[in-house]
């Protein structure tokens, strides 16, 4: 967010007697207030949780615009057209921007080198991926390297109920889910994954869910992105997702600290993700006994 102070020039009423005096004034610009641009393009896979209805939100962008409303804290703009409005023109009117996506999204290139290269890489500016944000543009490097990683399957379906470990209770995007929950919901796994460049905060705990898959399954992480911040939550196929007053607490404290109204630790902990790795494939061995 910039808050500019403009001159203006204004000239001063000796002119109505023909003197040319000019007086310079600095005048404050309005403060303009957090915004997100939230795009639920479906380019692939199409999800319930990002469908509107007849001339309505849908559940998850609704979700997003109320808690901009309820905490007073940000406005929130959805599209579903990337090719009108994640131009570099209009990305100067946001803060964060927020994907629930699938797919090779037309965005053009020069836009995309600006977001990756500049815009994502300003203080204040975030970038936040949600369910299938992983799932959209599979073979573009700079967009995986961004987010961490990229959508390889669900073994586990929407469904299936899963519990879920929370790693860093300090977090405020960790810090509403406790130290461990359950939750019904479509879990992904990842290919692409990068550990040594994100810190994981949740992952799926192996041992206390059914079906068992010999590899580590981070469920949210936070990255530093130049002076910018992204945090990633697989979370959010189901629509009851997205009326979960936890997952949208959880979504406010991530908000909350890409703004940097909120500190949260976002050092790399790759030894995590090795000894989850560790520990899926000790549970899944241990399951077959
Ligand atoms: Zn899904």
């Amino acid at each position: 967010m910039t808050c500019s102070r403009r001159l203006l020039l204004v000239l001063a009423a000796g002119l109505a007697v023909g003197l040319s005096t000019s007086v310079a004034v600095a005048v404050d610009a309005p403060v303009r207030g957090v915004r997100i641009l939230m795009l639920t393009q479906s380019v692939g896979f199409k999800h319930g949780s990002v469908t509107r209805p007849d001339g309505a939100l849908s559940p998850a962008e609704q979700a997003i615009t109320d808690l901009g409303i309820s905490s007073n804290l940000f406005r929130v703009d959805c599209t579903q057209d990337a090719a009108k409005d994640f131009t570099k023109e209009n990305l100067q009117n946001y803060d964060i921007v927020f994907f629930y996506t699938t797919g090779n999204l037309p965005i053009d290139e020069e836009t995309r080198d600006y977001f990756f290269n500049d815009w994502l890489k300003q203080k204040g500016h975030g970038f936040i991926g949600a369910h299938s944000a992983a799932d959209t543009y599979h073979d573009y490097q700079p967009y995986w390297d961004m987010i961490g990683g990229t959508f390889d399957g669900h073994p586990w379906n929407a469904g299936e109920t899963v519990t879920i470990t929370v790693h860093d209770t300090e977090h405020p995007l960790s810090k509403p889910w406790g130290g461990e929950f359950t939750l019904k919901d479509e879990i992904y796994k990842f290919k692409n994954w990068q550990p040594e460049k994100v810190r994981v905060l949740m992952s799926l705990n192996m041992a206390k869910t059914d079906l068992k898959e010999p590899y580590h399954v981070p469920i949210a992480w936070v990255k530093e992105y130049g002076d910018g911040k992204v945090f990633h939550m697989s979370l959010g196929h189901r629509e009851d997702v997205w009326t979960n007053p936890t997952y949208m607490e959880s979504m406010l404290g991530g908000i909350k600290w890409i703004l940097n109204k909120e500190p949260g630790d976002a050092t790399p902990n790759p030894e995590l993700s090795a000894a989850q790795e560790a520990k899926a494939k000790a549970d899944t061995e241990a399951a077959k006994k």
